[in-house]
């Protein structure tokens, strides 16, 4: 009877908007990516360590909600934000609004990402999935959740150490407020 049972590991991911068949076959990758590594239990800690601004553990508002991180993850509907002001700025690849559930990817630049580091796609498929849920950016940096992200959602299948970290640093744009309040 488990809410997250319902969706098989390989649905298909909601689209808004008109999206580009590359940006889409990547985000249907890196979402099946972070879905399979929401079963191990040291990554979905994570939704224990993030609390959103009133101080609650993420964990809780998805108890609320009597869902699974993976089941909200598989509810969130992705959009091509290429042409939006957040990614104007290159270091941008993903963002959100707080509490909205939608995430939008910066097209191509996202695409390309995620086709060359599956991992990296992934773990920020589930940075967005915290913002989602309530939590804020700057505090704690954007940088810092993605790393959080890769060390705890790290497949044991791979090597750990895969990524280098000089490799993710470019990575860690995203964010609630973006273009306004220093994000680079
Ligand atoms: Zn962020």
């Amino acid at each position: 009877m488990g809410c997250a049972s319902v969706y098989p590991l390989e649905s298909s991911p909601q689209f808004v908007g008109p999206i580009t068949p590359s940006l889409q076959a990547a985000v249907e990758r890196a979402l099946t990516e972070a879905t399979a590594r929401l079963d191990r239990e040291k990554c979905a800690g994570i939704f224990r360590h993030y609390r959103d601004a009133d101080g609650k553990p993420l964990s809780a508002n998805l108890t609320e909600r009597r869902l699974t991180a993976r089941a909200f993850l598989q509810a969130i509907r992705f959009a091509d934000g290429e042409h939006q002001r957040a990614c104007e700025n290159s270091d941008v690849l993903a963002f959100t609004h707080p509490r909205t559930d939608i995430v939008y990817l910066c097209g191509t630049r996202f695409a390309l990402l995620a086709h060359s580091n599956p991992r990296l796609g992934a773990a920020l498929l589930l940075h967005e999935e915290l913002h989602v849920l309530g939590l804020g950016e700057n505090p704690p940096p954007s940088h810092e959740i993605t790393m959080r992200v890769l060390a705890a959602c790290s497949a044991a299948a791979q090597a750990a150490g895969e990524i280098r970290p000089d490799g993710s640093r470019r990575a860690h744009g995203c964010g609630p407020f973006p273009a306004s309040d220093g994000l680079e």
